[in-house]
């Protein structure tokens, strides 16, 4: 089974009537519902609001994949919090940084640059065509799917050059974005995915739930470390096997 925490802030969906109505029970358990269906999956929902968001040492050591859904309250996180995050993700742990979670203190931390976007608010389509075919995360998804109304984010995308790229989100607008990058950060992978602006109901999209999906199995732990170290070793015998005594 492969244990997912999904992190969001839930606070767009207490007083926005609009997202209230797409999310009634907030981002995370419309994500939750979805990964729920899946046998090989297990789900745990945690917010902003609960004791040190929900990710204690013991819930990271848990978690073979967090989720990151925020976007008004990044600055709410706590810094001990986002560097426990980021020390779980250089041990193994998978971590899916959705939508504004660019801006996320776990993701700008593993990256290490602005991750600033250009972006618009008037409901776009975004057409994300495939770039990697052969890529787990995109496997069920045909040359690109869409999403009927979507933020727009647009390039330059502030982050170091992807280790591999799966999507390539185009808008009405004519703007593109890197709109599903993956990297690597120690023994841990992450993979950023664009769409989920909360005023629309894209966590319903099949092509998008399918997406997750994928990326979920992508970035379960291969090998995970207790703890991040770097000792001191001697000097291995080298020469013929047996030549030593
Ligand atoms: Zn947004």
């Amino acid at each position: 089974m492969i244990k997912v925490t999904i992190y969001n802030e839930f606070c767009h969906e207490k007083f926005d009537e609009e997202v209230k109505k797409i999310y009634p029970d907030g981002i995370h358990k419309a994500i939750a519902a979805f990964l729920s269906e899946e046998d090989d999956i297990t789900v745990r929902t945690v917010t902003l609001d609960d004791e040190e968001c929900g990710l204690t040492e013991e819930v990271l050591n848990d978690t073979d994949v967090l989720l990151w859904w925020g976007h008004l309250r990044h600055g709410d996180v706590p810094d001990a919090v986002a560097d426990r995050v980021k020390n779980a993700v250089l041990k193994g742990m998978g971590f899916i940084a959705l939508h504004s979670a660019h801006h996320s203190k776990p993701f700008t931390r593993l990256m290490g640059t602005t991750c600033n976007v250009s972006w618009r608010e008037d409901g776009d389509l975004e057409r994300l065509w495939v770039t990697n075919p052969a890529h787990p995360i995109a496997q069920g998804i045909d040359t690109y799917f869409e999403v009927e109304h979507e933020e727009m984010y647009a390039e330059p995308f502030g982050i170091p050059e992807p280790d591999e790229l799966v999507f390539i989100g185009w808008y009405e607008g004519g703007e593109v974005f890197r709109s599903g990058c993956c990297y690597k950060r120690g023994n841990g992978r992450i993979f950023y995915f664009q769409p989920g602006h909360e005023t629309y109901p894209t966590y319903h999209n099949p092509a998008v739930q399918r997406v997750i999906k994928n990326a979920v199995r992508w970035a379960a732990p291969v090998k995970r470390d207790a703890e991040l170290v770097c000792p001191h070793v001697k000097k291995l015998k080298v020469g013929v096997p047996g030549s030593f005594r």
